[in-house]
């Protein structure tokens, strides 16, 4: 186990967080928020729209700790978890000093929230599966390296990172591994999540926007130490996740079957479109996929990235990697939309 206040900058640390009204007093008559006693402008079925939200996120955190089997200790929510990334950064990393490791290709997310932080990124490649390469990884950090940013299953590529080697990568590594698994929904068995009680040095961050249908609302949660998780509670804004989204959230965890339901359509969809788009002749190579969405390589993506374009079919060119510049990720659509997909691109053969 890792010393985690000892990796947190100073000014996070000595921090005086900001105490909101429901942070002292949760009941009783509420005269100390400023808020509309009258009532609410909206009508709604959730109750005191005209009341802040919890602070401590505490029925959201009871809900996921039921369905999932970790202590509600261990959960923070957040306005996607790209709030988590942005947060995560700014509790660990210095300004203008500080490093971060990101094995690349991967979420751009990552690299955009160091650079808004002023955080300088060492990219290192992932190997040729896009797997993490340890040797590579390790060889990078340097005194000033406070975070890895790993994801699994990877975002363009949708493979999965190899346990042992996120294991072997915590275990050498002083610093904080953020590790992403917004589509291990799709993969649940590869998740670290039973390794996370070993290693408190590593934040595993999850979504609701993918598997889960839910990305309008905007809420993704990360499952970390909770010397962590006291920290993101330290200097999140008061009160982040609003009514709406908590009522959301905890009556989708009550159906969760659904998502399930989804997951396996949805992996369904994915090999049918593999086996549709294997027989295309300009497709040279469609990578191994842990996740709703394929990267294929073409003999000429932009071509067909254009053409698709044309016939309003939307997909994403992938061309920050030299690996990828002739990809394209496709996400899985419902049966319909991946038909629409597979008849345009038999035209074009
Ligand atoms: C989509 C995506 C996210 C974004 O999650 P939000 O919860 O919607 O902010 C995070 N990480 C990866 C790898 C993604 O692909």
């Amino acid at each position: 186990m890792k010393n985690i206040e000892t990796l947190v900058r100073k000014n996070i640390l000595n921090l005086k967080p900001y105490t909101s009204a429901r942070d002292i007093y949760q009941d009783g008559i509420f005269l100390d928020a400023n808020e509309n006693s009258f009532g609410s402008f909206i009508e709604s079925d959730i109750v005191d729209l005209n009341r802040y939200p919890d602070p401590h996120q505490k029925e959201l955190r009871k809900a996921l700790s039921e369905l999932i089997n970790i202590s509600s200790d261990k959960f923070f929510f957040g306005v996607g978890s790209d709030e988590i990334i942005d947060l995560s950064i700014r509790i660990f990393c210095e300004p203008g000093k500080s490093n971060v490791i990101i094995p690349t290709p991967t979420y751009g997310m990552y690299q955009v929230a160091c650079a808004i932080n002023d955080v300088e990124v060492k990219s290192v490649k992932l190997d040729d599966s896009f797997d993490l390469d340890l040797e590579k990884t390790l060889n990078a950090i340097d005194s000033n390296t406070k975070m890895i940013f790993l994801c699994s299953p990877n975002n363009p590529t949708g493979n999965l990172l190899s346990i042992e080697r996120i294991k072997s990568l915590a275990k050498s590594f002083e610093g904080i591994i953020f590790l992403d698994e917004a589509y291990i929904d799709f993969a649940e068995e590869y998740s670290f999540i039973n390794q996370i009680s070993d290693f408190n040095n590593v934040i595993i961050s999850r979504t609701f926007s993918k598997a889960w249908g839910l990305a309008g609302v905007r809420c993704g949660y990360c499952i970390a130490d909770e010397v962590i998780v006291n920290l993101l509670f330290k200097v999140k804004a008061p009160y982040t996740i609003n009514k709406l989204t908590s009522n959301a959230i905890r009556k989708a965890i009550q159906i969760s079957e659904r998502k399930n339901l989804f997951v396996k359509n949805i992996i369904e969809e994915r090999k049918k479109l593999i086996i549709e788009l294997s027989k295309l002749n300009f497709v040279k190579k469609i990578f191994p996929s842990a996740a709703n969405f394929l990267l294929v390589e073409m003999s000429n993506a932009k071509f067909v990235f254009d053409y698709l374009n044309d016939k309003k079919i939307r997909v994403r060119l992938r061309s920050d990697d030299e690996r990828l510049k002739d990809c394209l990720r496709i996400t899985i659509g419902t049966p319909e939309e991946n038909d629409l997909l597979i008849k345009a691109l038999m035209e074009l053969n």
